[in-house]
């Protein structure tokens, strides 16, 4: 039988990765993970993690308005970028040591080095030249952003890896793109004090989210004082002074401070020896998996964003503890990618589950669609004008509810909730028996009695 230096060699210290490589080596595999970067990935370095700090860190001008309304006088606030900065890295330095600690502790060879495939079986550990030999090796490298290089300018624009470091808070910044990240920073800048302005190229934000989230946030994005363009695309940005013209298809110039790039994320599968172990990949260059997340060579698996599945960090650490069931715990496990639960924390927040009433109408011949619009009691005293949007939408032949999307505080929060019920297949009966608590925000969610309207083969009755 032919001897392998590991069990497991795990490439991409990420969610996808590190779950793989702590998961077997519990299991006692001899697991070896390289990470070139900084072990936690994305989500803890780059990501989730300080962005949901940055949001945090953006609500408090509009918390210290509102306290008015509840008596209170709040002095003169200032804000402080750097201090934000530094309290931020040293979080994400602890949450890596705490990655490296369960990674250290279940016996996983921790090695801080850029990996390459040499063959189906063989890694080079770049810092090193050395070569190593596993029975099996995950691919778990994650993506990067599209660092759109048709633009002219390009180079003079950041990615979301930068909006994390840069040594000022700006002025002004122009944003493009129209999905995730785009929003979120918007809302994040603005929130800061930065003069914002969003361009994007189609005719709403958002576009794989539902009519009335993207709407609703729109409008509350444009009260609030951000500027969004949309139908707009950037032709060309060059440097002026300190500044950054920034010339447009439909709209002429706007200047900034800084133009960050947000239109998606790219594999991380450039230079990875994937020709030589003859793994094969997409024309986006993502990984093709099958639905067990195995690669077309038998021993070498993929898994999280490199693979251009769904690009959230629940799914890639459920994609690596379905590999490990398949290949560890003989009990080959698909991932189940159906009806995920997502948030998108702009301010207000989206939280969705399920399908998007366009969606509903397509698939479904008969839907109800219960929508409810109200003032949240918080913002009455606050004098705050905001609107929560609720929505559910049942299959009028089974009574399932087949969509919940949330617009306003919190709607992460009940979205992950709500994926529950909808996992687990529940009625709108269901809904309807279920005592409100009160008073909240989501006890609107049972106490939509009466449909506000209705789709028949996608038309609305
Ligand atoms: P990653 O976490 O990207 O890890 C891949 C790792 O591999 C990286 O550390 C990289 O340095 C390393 N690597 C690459 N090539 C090599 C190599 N050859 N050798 C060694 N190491 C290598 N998702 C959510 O669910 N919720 C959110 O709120 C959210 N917010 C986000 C905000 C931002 C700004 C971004 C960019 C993403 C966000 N995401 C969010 C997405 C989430 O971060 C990713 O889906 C998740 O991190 C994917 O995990 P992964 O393991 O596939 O890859
Ligand atoms: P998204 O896919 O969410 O959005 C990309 C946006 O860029 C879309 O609006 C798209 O437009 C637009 N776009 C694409 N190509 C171009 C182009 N050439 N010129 C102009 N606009 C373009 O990607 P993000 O970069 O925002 O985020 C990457 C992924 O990270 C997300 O998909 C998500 O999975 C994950 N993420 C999750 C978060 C969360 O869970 N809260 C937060 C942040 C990221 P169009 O819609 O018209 O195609």
């Amino acid at each position: 039988m032919t001897s392998y230096d590991y069990d497991l060699f795990v490439i991409g210290g990420g969610s996808g990765g590190v779950r793989s490589a702590r998961v077997a080596a519990s299991l006692g595999k001899k697991v070896a993970i390289a990470e070139e970067y900084r072990y936690g990935g994305t989500c803890v370095i780059r990501g989730c993690v300080p962005k949901k700090l940055f949001v945090y860190a953006s609500q408090y001008h509009e918390h210290f308005e509102d306290a008015a309304g509840y008596g209170w006088t709040v002095g003169e606030s200032s804000f402080d970028w750097k201090k934000l900065i530094a309290a931020k890295d040293a979080e994400i330095t602890r949450l890596e040591g705490l990655y490296k600690k369960g990674l250290s502790g279940a016996n996983a060879e921790i090695l801080e080095t850029r990996a390459e495939l040499v063959d189906a079986h063989t890694v080079r550990l770049v810092n090193t030249g050395k070569t190593v030999t596993a029975k099996t090796i995950v691919i778990a490298t994650g993506g990067r952003p599209n660092p759109h290089e048709a633009l002219p300018g390009f180079e003079l624009c950041i990615s979301s890896n930068e909006a994390f470091h840069l040594e000022e808070l700006p002025k002004s910044i122009v944003i493009v793109g129209g999905g995730y990240i785009a929003v979120e920073f918007a809302n994040v800048f603005h929130g800061l004090g930065v003069e914002t302005t969003l361009v994007y190229r189609g005719a709403e934000i958002l576009s794989r989210f539902d009519h009335d989230m993207r709407r609703g946030l729109h409008e509350a994005m444009v009260a609030k004082g951000i500027r969004i363009l949309c139908h707009e695309m950037l032709k060309k940005v060059s440097k002026d002074g300190d500044r950054l013209e920034v010339e447009t298809l439909n709209n002429g110039s706007l200047t900034a401070d800084v133009v960050l790039l947000a239109i998606g994320r790219i594999p991380n599968t450039q230079g990875l020896g994937l020709e030589a172990a003859g793994v094969a990949t997409d024309p986006r260059g993502a990984i093709v998996v099958d639905d067990y997340s195995r690669t077309n060579v038998p021993n070498i698996y993929a898994l999280g964003d490199v693979t251009d599945r769904v690009q959230l960090t629940p799914v890639a650490i459920h994609e690596a503890m379905c590999f490990i069931e398949t290949e560890y715990k003989n009990n080959p496990t698909k991932p189940d990618h159906d009806t995920i639960a997502t948030a998108v924390f702009s301010q207000p927040e989206i939280g969705t589950v399920g399908l998007t009433e366009e969606e509903a109408g397509r698939r479904y011949k008969d839907v109800e669609v219960y929508r409810a619009q109200f003032r949240p009691l918080k913002a009455t005293l606050s004098g705050r004008s905001e609107k929560m949007i609720m929505k559910l939408l049942v299959d009028g032949t089974s009574r399932k509810v087949i969509g919940a999307h949330i617009l306003g505080h919190d709607a992460g929060e009940m979205a992950q909730l709500l994926g529950i019920t909808l996992k687990a297949g529940c009625t709108k009966d269901d809904f309807d028996r279920t005592m409100a608590v009160h008073p909240t925000a989501a006890e609107e969610l049972v106490t939509m009695y009466a449909p506000s309207y209705c789709l028949r083969d996608g038309v609305r009755v």
